[in-house]
């Protein structure tokens, strides 16, 4: 954590979770990286509800008593060793090696290029629980990835509404991509650094990475794919995301009342607070769903989650609120195999396009701004980032660092993905200023829209002139009231986003 602080984008912004005055800095490396075993976080304050009216709140501390102990898994791989006695420039050093740093080191070295990979863990499989559309990794072929696929989703409204979308679903088998990934890269050539890089320094043909472990690593192309530490890469403008918080456990429970072919996409109901008006009232300003990978009768992957908020929600919060549904549906969990604290920040500003340092995943803004998601969408952008990055330094035109990395910047982010971006940030503006009342409804008309826009939508595959037929589409399906508070509350951030749009030209 030290070192973090220490690089030149240090976390410096206090995490504006309600309540919490530490840094996201001293949440990042428990809370987005090491998503087992959250019972030795001194973060989360168990039983500590908040808010009074304490003797009929559904307490969490029975269920968190449930989580292991904390357990990183290995794969067993013995890797090839960055030798920096001999004071070799590689072409390219990745900084982080979560799946969009390995995808690119994977790429890079496949075209004959020498890759360094420096990563604290570099062998430990990644902790996030990842969910995708099939469709995505098929496009990808990588549905070797999948554990298990659900041959659709389900989405409740309330009590009253179900939705059933026809959209295959698939939980990523996260050592089997990793492994794929982390075979390749050897078998190319990779060479590991196992450290923190705590610092960059720029010359005109190449930059030296200093790490906490003393070793420099020189290298023509720096990227940056550290995720949400946003180690090397720089922004000018105030970083002011909205967050997903979300808490997630994989249990083993005696039952539990979901179709174990479809999996959860948002429950949005709320009849299990009807007995604690103080959570149902928290719960009607800013909602929390639920969603759910049922894998059998009796093993289930539950997760809680704010889809967006600012600041974002607190994870005693979630939990409470996770802990009341549970007994609501009858679940009755028997033990966690594990569980993940899920904190994303969403939207904000891009980092300073182009600069030095090129970046990839949650460090380059490539977190779909109104859902959080980013696995697929960072998978397929790697090879255009890899592409870049072969072809600049394949030619023989004799470019500079400065020069390759602004090749690498405008292929990540061409106007038509800025603009994009632009959208789903104007969704997201929306998203926050939505009750559970407004969400339900907008929910209900989105999922009323043709399967081509809301996959679309979903999976970032709509382009501008397309986004604004979505958008029109999405009013024509939405009811009265949602139309009235669609215009009231979506005017000033449509204004902004038409502000964005117009200074923001190639
Ligand atoms: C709990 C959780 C669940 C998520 N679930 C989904 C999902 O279901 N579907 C989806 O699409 N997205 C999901 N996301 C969002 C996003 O896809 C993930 O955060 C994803 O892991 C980001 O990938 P990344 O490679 O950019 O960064 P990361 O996976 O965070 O990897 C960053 C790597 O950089 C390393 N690192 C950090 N600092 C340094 C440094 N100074 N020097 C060297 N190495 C460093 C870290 O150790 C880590 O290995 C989830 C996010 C979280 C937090």
């Amino acid at each position: 954590m030290d070192t973090l602080l220490k690089t030149p984008n240090k976390l410096e912004f206090l995490h504006p979770l309600h309540g919490y005055s530490e840094k996201l800095g001293t949440l990042a490396p428990s809370k987005l990286q090491f998503g087992f075993g959250s019972k030795k976080q001194p973060l989360v304050k168990w039983g500590k509800c908040g808010g009074g009216g304490g003797g009929l709140r559904a307490s969490s501390s029975a269920l968190l008593e449930l989580v292991p102990e904390i357990k990183k898994e290995n794969l067993d791989f013995e890797l090839p060793l960055y030798d920096s006695s001999k004071g070799a420039v590689v072409d390219l050093a990745v900084v982080g090696g979560g799946p969009a740093g390995l995808a690119v080191a994977q790429q890079v070295s496949e075209a004959g290029l020498s890759v360094c990979a420096i990563d604290p863990n570099p062998r430990l499989i990644w902790p996030n629980n990842y969910g995708v559309w099939v469709d995505e990794f098929e496009a990808m072929d990588l549905l070797d990835c999948l554990d298990t696929t659900w041959s659709g989703a389900v989405v409740y409204i309330d009590d009253n509404k179900k939705k059933d979308l026809d959209r295959p679903y698939g939980r990523v088998n996260r050592k089997q991509l990793k492994s794929k990934m982390m075979q390749k890269c050897i078998s190319n050539g990779v060479k590991f650094h196992q450290a923190k890089v705590i610092k960059v320094i720029h010359e005109d043909a190449k930059s030296l990475l200093i790490c906490n472990d003393g070793v420099t690593v020189q290298a023509t192309v720096v990227l940056d794919a550290t995720g949400f530490s946003r180690c090397l890469v720089q922004y000018d403008k105030p970083y002011n995301p909205g967050y997903q918080v979300a808490y997630g456990i994989l249990a083993e429970v005696d039952e539990h009342p979901f179709d174990v072919d479809k999996m959860l996409f948002m429950d949005w109901r709320d009849s299990h607070l009807d007995g604690d008006m103080v959570l149902k009232e928290r719960n009607s300003r800013i909602p929390t769903f639920l969603y759910a990978m049922p894998f059998s009768s009796n093993r289930i992957f539950l997760e809680e989650t704010s889809l967006v908020a600012r600041p974002g929600l607190r994870m005693d919060d979630i939990q409470e609120r996770m802990v009341a549904r549970l007994k609501h549906l009858g679940i009755r969990v028997k033990s966690i195999e594990e569980d993940e604290h899920c904190v994303i920040p969403m939207g904000g500003p891009l980092p300073v396009l182009p600069q030095r340092v090129v970046g990839i995943g949650g460090t380059a803004g490539m977190v779909h701004p109104s859902t959080g998601y980013m696995v697929a969408r960072t998978l397929a952008a790697a090879p255009i980032v890899a592409n870049a990055i072969v072809q600049s330094l394949g030619s023989d035109r004799g470019l500079l660092g400065a020069d390759i990395s602004s090749r690498v910047w405008k292929d990540l982010w061409p106007i038509q993905r800025r603009r994009q971006r632009e959208f789903f940030c104007f969704g997201m503006d929306i998203l926050l200023k939505l009750d559970l009342p407004g969400t339900r409804r907008f929910f209900d008309a989105f999922f009323d829209l043709e399967p081509r826009y809301w996959h679309g939508f979903l999976s970032s595959r709509l382009f501008l002139p397309e986004l604004f037929f979505f958008g029109l589409s999405l009013f024509s399906y939405a009811s009265n009231t949602s139309r009235l508070e669609i215009m009231a509350k979506g005017t000033l951030p449509l204004a902004n986003m038409i502000n964005n749009l117009l200074k923001d030209t190639e």
